[in-house]
């Protein structure tokens, strides 16, 4: 009798660790032993690195990917009656931090080609009391910032890039984090720059605001004893730090494994059932998930699980619909790619052979 082989992994954040364990282990013990946890000589050398790394002036980490969007949002002032532009098909933070700072979302739905924001619609979700976009560079495509910054221009609004899936995409050879008013980032273990736990980063040009978000960051703190707002315990600890100066070395290479998948992927899934989404100009595109539209996508995911093929779903409901914002409202792109799509293995440490395996097992569930 032969033995199945071990499933495809859909993330492998072991193998990740394998390749860093004798750089970073030393460097944790070490931090261990000396005790500084939280904010020190690795944390200011990340913000520094990631800083240079995506030729932003100033880079303030914080705790998580939503605290980023919302250090983002306070210190550009939005919060009750202020409403905010947000894609109804995204990871719900995107939307929530909006909600948390106390202001409101007001959903736009997607290309269903791309499944990023549909700009066409912007002008027509602005109200008196807009503040602000959110753009998500959803499964690690940039969104086209030239329109975005010309939008937000002629209506007076903030932009704020969700990066969080994205870390060293390029919209017109900028990395993307740095075309708005603030970036942020998520750290998150499976994102394609991720720490051993939580972290994340907010990224932007103006020092008043890099300055603001440090505060707000740390408890409103302008000086050891005096706090001239109420801010938020949001910060990097000093393990993550060396985490991410260890994995920020490897994020080019890692991502240029991503493209060539994400090439070969296409290239075997023409003519499938299967429809890769629209990443024309995706020399950028950094492939944080590798998602396709296919009809029966229940079933297809689980014949594919029982083939020994994990995958995910990004996402399986447009925010509009989630119980947390029920919205009355219709946004039929958002609405039918939450009901198709299906994100494949996408890592760095996949395996030729794995994704041969992925492919084949793709064109027999989608067939039968
Ligand atoms: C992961 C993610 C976030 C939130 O990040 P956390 O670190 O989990 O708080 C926000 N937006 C998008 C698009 C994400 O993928």
């Amino acid at each position: 009798m032969t033995v199945p082989p071990d499933p495809v992994r859909f993330v492998d954040l072991g193998a990740a660790h394998a390749e860093l364990a004798s750089e970073i282990e030393p460097q944790l013990l070490e931090a261990m032993s000396t005790a500084r946890f939280i904010g020190g000589a690795a944390v200011d050398a990340f913000e520094s690195e990631f800083a240079e790394y995506l030729g932003a002036p100033h880079v303030v980490g914080c705790a998580n990917g939503t605290d980023a969007l919302m250090l983002a949002l306070r210190a550009l002032d939005i919060g009750p009656g202020d409403e905010v532009l947000v894609p109804a098909m995204t990871f719900v933070a995107s939307a929530a931090a909006v909600s948390l700072v106390g202001a409101r979302p007001v959903f736009v739905d997607v290309d269903p080609s791309t499944c990023l924001i549909d700009l066409d619609r912007l002008e027509r979700a602005v109200t008196p009391r807009t503040k602000a976009v959110v753009v998500v560079h959803l499964y690690g495509k940039a969104v086209d910032m030239d329109a975005v910054r010309r939008f937000a221009a002629s209506f007076g609004l903030s932009v704020i890039e969700d990066a969080a899936q994205a870390h060293g995409a390029r919209w017109r050879g900028a990395r993307v984090g740095t075309l708005g008013d603030v970036g942020c980032f998520s750290f998150y273990p499976g994102k394609n720059l991720g720490a051993y736990g939580d972290a994340g980063a907010v990224a932007c040009r103006d020092e008043r605001l890099a300055q603001s978000i440090r505060s707000l960051a740390n408890h409103g703190r302008d000086s050891h004893t005096s706090h001239s707002r109420i801010g938020m315990n949001s910060r990097l600890d000093a393990l993550q730090a060396i985490v991410l100066r260890a994995k920020l070395t490897r994020l080019d290479r890692w991502n240029e494994i991503r493209r060539s998948i994400a090439r070969r992927y296409d290239e075997a899934l023409r003519g499938t059932g299967c429809t890769p989404l629209d990443r024309t100009g995706g020399d950028d595109d950094v492939y944080h998930l590798y998602v396709v539209r296919v009809r029966g996508r229940d079933a297809v995911q689980s014949a594919l699980r029982a083939d020994g093929i994990e995958t995910g779903v990004h996402y399986s409901t447009a925010l509009h619909q989630l119980p947390a914002y029920d919205a009355d409202l219709s946004l039929p792109a958002a609405e039918a790619i939450a009901a198709t799509v299906l994100s494949l293995p996408m890592h760095p440490h996949l395996t030729d052979t794995e994704v041969e395996r992925v492919v084949a097992g793709v064109r027999r569930c989608v067939r039968a």
